[in-house]
């Protein structure tokens, strides 16, 4: 039969040799997500397309042509989460969550689909981290969410990534923004691609983010929204400046900063690193929840890309320590032996430690090699002799020294005692120290 090795073009499969360094990163973002005082939000992988038509923008790249959309068998019209912020902000209004009270802090790690080209960085199945504030206007939420984000670079040691920011203005000061745009993109609009084009009367804004080498150079000249802020959003933008600069963030205004969906308002920000570009993204959103349907609610977050992020950390040299794989290996010569070693090994293992025994039936030279393979920290071999004299010998395997253990109940105190021990014996062994001193 023929084999189905191909996955989908655009996605990968995370494989043990590098999950743990998943494992790593998820962990110090829901320990600093934790510290923020943000809780976990899960929401479905797929969501009705006509979220992400009002959330997202139908005139933004994702949704006129990267989204994963159906129809399902009984007609309904689904598309695969482009992003998180959509179903983060539909969930929170469809559980009225808000109904305990402001500001809701949630953050979310999903898997997020887009149909573009595969590159450096770039993939059709990718995963964010995002957090996401409802229910906060003040410029101290903005200024939050930055130092989130940037606490997670620091916390994995991170070094050549920078903060640009932007605001891009309100409802208020918009239309005269736009007006701008129309006239300057109006008098390039020949060179324009085919979806600018159509851009232009419905949202100029959309021209500048797109990715066509024409289209990017026009935008380069056009008018910047820094320019045409109102005195509210240049308080605001202010505000957040000085709460960055009272935290030591180091941050550069990058006026051409726009971002690709059209739920962005005032502040929007970017961590940018060389080769890789933009790792994190995000900014205010405070008309996204109104455009579902609900109150006014200021809204603002952020969604980082999991698989630059890693990226980042090789691009910095980082190499993140791989996990224990086995404290006590257990081999067993005889039958009675082996069935002896996945009775102890069991134990080992409801005290958290890491304990392995043979299960694919090797003789005792090859369970030897295969736990100098694991790396095992400690080995014991058991014979029938050992059971007879209820004893058996724990070796430790990087300094050679064997110790009695009693194969009873009391296996497990004299085992762990030694563990212990062990672990401090290679402590000192590390430090140059020995034992005697
Ligand atoms: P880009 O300009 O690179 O296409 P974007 O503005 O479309 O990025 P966002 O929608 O802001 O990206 O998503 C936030 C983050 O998610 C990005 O900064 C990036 O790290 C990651 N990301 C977005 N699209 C992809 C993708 N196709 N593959 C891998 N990561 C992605
Ligand atoms: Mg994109």
């Amino acid at each position: 039969m023929k084999l189905i090795t191909n996955k989908v073009y655009g996605a990968e499969d995370i494989l043990p040799s590098d999950s743990y360094k998943w494992q790593f990163i998820e962990d110090i973002m829901r320990g600093q997500a934790q510290s923020y005082g943000f809780s976990e939000i899960r929401t479905p992988v797929f969501e009705h397309t006509e979220l992400f038509n009002r959330s997202v923008g139908d005139t933004t790249d994702i949704v006129q042509k990267e989204m994963y959309s159906f129809t399902t068998k009984g007609g309904d019209d689904i598309s695969l989460k482009p992003e998180g912020t959509a179903g983060a902000a539909r969930a929170m209004l469809e559980h009225g969550i808000y109904n305990d009270g402001y500001p809701i802090k949630v953050y979310y790690l999903t898997a997020c689909y887009r149909y573009e080209k595969k590159n450096y960085g770039r993939q059709r199945e990718f995963h964010q981290f995002g957090m996401e504030v409802y229910g906060a206007a003040s410029a101290y939420a903005d200024a939050e969410v930055m130092c989130a984000a940037n606490s997670i670079f620091e916390r994995l040691g991170v070094k050549n990534i920078s903060l640009e920011i932007n605001s891009i203005g309100c409802p208020n000061c918009r239309p005269n923004y736009l007006a701008a745009l129309r006239e300057y993109f109006g008098s390039h609009k020949e060179e324009l691609c085919e979806t600018c084009q159509t851009r232009l009367e419905r949202n100029p804004m959309r021209i500048l983010d797109c990715k066509s080498p024409i289209c990017s150079g026009i935008a380069e000249k056009a008018p910047k929204v820094i320019d045409f802020l109102c005195d509210d959003c240049k308080k605001h933008f202010d505000e957040v400046k000085s709460c960055l600069d009272a935290v030591k963030i180091n941050y550069t205004v990058n006026p051409s900063i726009v971002r690709g969906l059209d739920y962005y308002t005032r502040t929007v920000f970017e961590f940018v690193a060389p080769e890789i570009g933009t790792v994190c993204g995000g900014g205010r959103y405070d008309g996204l929840i109104e455009e579902l349907g609900g109150q006014h609610t200021p809204s603002l977050g952020f969604g980082m890309g999991m698989e630059r992020l890693l990226l980042l950390l090789e691009k910095n040299n980082i190499v993140l320590d791989t996990p224990p794989v086995c404290d006590l290996y257990i081999a067993g010569i005889s039958d009675a032996a082996r069935v002896k070693a996945f009775e102890l090994v069991e134990g080992i293992r409801s005290s958290s430690l890491i304990a392995e025994c043979d299960i694919v039936g090797r003789k005792l030279k090859q369970q030897m090699k295969y736990a100098d393979k694991l790396k095992s920290k400690f080995s014991m071999v058991l014979g029938d002799d050992d059971l007879a004299a209820n004893k058996a010998k724990v070796k430790n395997m990087a300094t050679g020294t064997s110790k009695e253990v009693p194969l009873d109940d009391n296996f497990y105190d004299a085992f762990f005692k030694i563990y212990v021990n062990g672990e401090s014996d290679i402590y000192l062994q590390k430090l140059g120290i020995s034992d005697e001193e």
